[in-house]
């Protein structure tokens, strides 16, 4: 059975729902305040799980209460499998900020997410085999996230990059990635192109997908250019939505389904967290995914060339 190995980071997250966001200098009193699992490693794994996909989560944690809190949510889902590498420095955390209509501001700290070794990865990794697929994100060191690229290409599995946050320079490891997913701000780094040719520009000898935000996605594949729209929803948390996009994507794939369905589950799969508050807690559950997966093909979803 194929497996999804997910390397990345996990986080306990602080979301503080604000009237608006804050100027510079400015104090603002919290409406509300929810503490709650989160990191792009964390929340893609779950996201991932809950597609049915067997998903192995290896991410570096500290020693502290937090650690307990993450991996008691981990432990709680069904299908996924936590390799915790312990960590000298303090469990990362995320301060989020969520203003009213949904838009955010988020800042984490990654000291163990970067202090993570290069060959407590690997070894971590050592099962990976052909057919798997091994996602990462940009919260682990150049180093370490090339070094577990490689070895996915050793081993014969599909190696899968969220390109979020970038904290040094991806343009160079794309090369060692099979499927790319970007946000639009990203991918305009990345590329210096705008968010919709930047697919294109991203995509020759990979699955290339841009998130669009409320604009929904835009795939490009083989020299086309698939647009996928966002269904309307009453946005009230954005936070998490693209990491439920990229663990609902790379899952389908795993158990199987053709890129163009797997990002239409991807879409509505972030369509549904955008509607409730907090990162994990707003995921669709696997009842609520099942139907997504199931989906048939629309007609005239055919794409364009690019
Ligand atoms: P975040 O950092 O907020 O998790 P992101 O910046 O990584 O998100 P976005 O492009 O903003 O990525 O959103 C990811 C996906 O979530 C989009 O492609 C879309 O499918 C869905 N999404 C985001 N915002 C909305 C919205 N307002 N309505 C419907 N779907 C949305």
């Amino acid at each position: 059975m194929s497996r999804v190995f997910v390397l990345g980071n996990a986080t306990l997250d602080c979301i503080q729902t604000i009237p608006r966001l804050p100027a510079p200098g400015e104090t603002l009193l919290a409406d509300s305040l929810l503490r709650c699992p989160g990191g792009k490693g964390l929340n893609q794994a779950v996201a991932c799980a809950r597609t049915g996909a067997a998903t192995v989560l290896v991410a570096p944690l500290g020693r502290d209460a937090d650690a307990a809190v993450l991996a008691a949510a981990a432990a709680a889902e069904p299908g996924l499998a936590a390799r915790w590498m312990e960590s000298a420095a303090p469990t990362d955390y995320s301060a989020i900020w969520v203003a009213a209509g949904g838009e955010n501001m988020i800042v984490s700290s990654a000291a163990a997410a970067r202090g993570l070794a290069e060959a407590d990865a690997i070894a971590a990794l050592d099962d990976l085999r052909a057919g798997d697929i091994l996602l990462l994100q940009g919260n682990l060191t150049r180093e370490v996230t090339m070094a577990a690229a490689r070895l996915g290409r050793e081993r014969g599995a599909r190696t899968a990059l969220n390109t979020a946050p970038i904290a040094w320079d991806m343009a160079e490891a794309l090369a060692l990635f099979d499927i790319v997913i970007a946000n639009a701000v990203e991918a305009a780094q990345v590329t210096g192109a705008d968010a919709r040719s930047a697919a294109a520009a991203l995509a020759p000898g990979r699955i290339a997908i841009v998130t669009l935000g409320r604009d929904g996605a835009v795939m490009a594949r083989d020299g086309v250019l698939t647009p996928v729209a966002a269904p309307r929803v009453k946005a009230v948390d954005t936070a998490g939505a693209g990491d439920v996009f990229v663990g609902v994507f790379v899952g389908a794939l795993c158990r199987g389904a053709a890129p163009d369905r797997a990002i239409r589950a991807a879409t509505a799969a972030a369509a549904i967290a955008v509607t409730r508050p907090g990162t994990v807690p707003s995921f669709p559950s696997s009842i609520e995914l099942a139907p997504l997966l199931a989906e048939q093909p629309k007609a005239g979803d055919a794409g364009q060339r690019t």
